[in-house]
């Protein structure tokens, strides 16, 4: 596997310890975009709306209070937050409370459930096909102790079909199939 790794910023986002690292990525984190200032409320029947963000709080446990303006979830809904400085990163937080805000208008506040970390790292990295040889920026969050393996359930999850060992791109990866 050939690229080239830079580190952003890390994101603070929770304070207390990392417990089952695997297991909050694979729950908690979208490689979609949600844009940003912006919450994408998806609802069970898969419907996503977006709403304007008030408000994130991260307490302990994983807990998030999350205040915003427009669509309201429902009970067992899905928050998609922007992560920042990502362009393909969301946090994926389950709503296990919401409740009218007095104000502003059409305001809500959301008790959600999400993950238990202290910040996340957010990497960029410049993949080539091995198919087509173009290279595309794709980023991912490492959360192992393998940045290999955390790019390569990264890439799958963003349409491409790779191992350690061979990387297509989606674009190919269709093509073939
Ligand atoms: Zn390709």
């Amino acid at each position: 596997m050939s690229y080239q790794l830079f580190t952003k910023q890390p994101q603070i986002v929770c304070c207390t310890a990392l417990l089952n690292k695997f297991l909050i990525m694979f729950e908690f984190i979208s490689y979609q975009n949600t844009p940003g200032g912006k919450i994408r409320v998806e609802f069970a029947s898969g419907i996503t709306e977006l709403a304007d963000t008030l408000a994130v709080v991260a307490g302990e446990m994983g807990h998030y209070e999350v205040q915003a303006q427009g669509v309201r979830p429902t009970l067992g809904s899905i928050l998609y937050l922007p992560v920042k400085g990502g362009r393909m990163v969301s946090l994926k937080l389950r709503v296990l409370g919401v409740s009218e805000l007095i104000s502003p208008v059409n305001a809500w506040k959301a008790s959600c459930q999400g993950p238990d970390v202290k910040e996340f790292n957010l990497r960029c990295l410049d993949m080539s096909c091995d198919e087509c040889k173009e290279v595309s920026q794709v980023e991912f969050i490492e959360y192992s102790d393998s940045i290999e393996s955390d790019a390569v359930k990264a890439l799958n999850q963003q349409g491409w079909l790779a191992s350690l060992e061979k990387q297509v791109c989606p674009k190919c990866y269709k093509a073939a199939h």
